[in-house]
């Protein structure tokens, strides 16, 4: 009998699936292979080898075998445990935000490296940040994320008349893609939320900043709470589906 082909890749645990008695089907975001899919036949036993080798958020060296549907899972070394993540159910919350907005925007195959290592560096991050700064990063992770998939809100200039906006408070419209100015306002029809001064100002600052610098920053609670919904609302409309971490931890706390 032929040996299986099996291939290894370096991959971050973005959600699974489990299956019959003891098995998962796991969902990877790999950085050479983009979105991989694996069956991992056994992890729910204590016996197996790869039990605790395969929870959210973990950074692994995974080798699969290529199979007839699903590839299969034969080994798997670990090289990161973000598992302070789960000590806070606000950190965890945005954990779960972020690996289900990888899922939804990135593709099998290559040409994903950027949406891997902007992941990598925000878990990697929040499982060390205090929890104060979840939603920062939360917010830094969803606009460079929008950034690479060239979704991002426009906030520079008003996009009906492309006039650049003064220093006041604007409109955000999710269906017009950004900021509109009071002169455009009136003509438009639909939906709008406000979009405060000081919120275009950290959603600029976060567009230039580092990680590390951004975490320092002070943000005021109402200014983040706004650019999160504003980043959430324009994801959910880009995104043909409701972001389902999010909408479940609304009910929690
Ligand atoms: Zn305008």
């Amino acid at each position: 009998m032929a040996k299986p082909r099996i291939y290894t890749t370096t991959a971050i645990v973005l959600k699974y699936r489990n299956y019959g008695e003891s098995d998962r089907f796991i969902t990877f975001l790999s950085r050479d292979l983009g979105q991989v899919q694996g069956f991992a036949r056994g992890v729910r036993r204590s016996t197996s080898k790869l039990t605790g080798h395969l929870e959210l958020f973990y950074n692994v060296r995974v080798s699969l075998a290529i199979g007839k549907n699903t590839d299969v899972i034969t080994e798997v070394e670990i090289l990161k445990t973000p598992i302070k993540i789960n000590n806070s159910l606000n950190i965890l919350s945005c954990a779960l935000n972020i690996t289900e907005l990888a899922l939804n925007l990135s593709t099998e195959g290559p040409g994903n490296e950027m949406i891997y290592d902007l992941l990598d560096q925000t878990i990697s991050r929040l499982n060390v940040t205090e929890e104060d700064n979840a939603e920062k990063l939360l917010a830094y992770y969803q606009l460079n994320l929008l950034f690479i998939s060239g979704l991002a809100p426009e906030y520079k200039a008003c996009v009906e008349c492309r006039d650049e906006l003064t220093q006041q408070d604007h409109l955000y419209s999710a269906t017009s893609g950004g900021t509109i100015c009071p002169n455009c306002t009136n003509k438009q029809i639909g939906s709008f939320i406000n979009l405060s001064v000081n919120s275009i100002k950290v959603l600029r600052y976060i567009e230039n900043a580092d990680i590390k610098s951004l975490e320092q920053f002070t943000i005021p609670e109402s200014v983040i709470s706004e650019v999160n919904e504003i980043l959430n609302l324009h994801i959910n409309h880009h995104i043909d589906r409701k972001l389902r971490s999010s909408s479940f931890f609304k009910g929690i706390d």
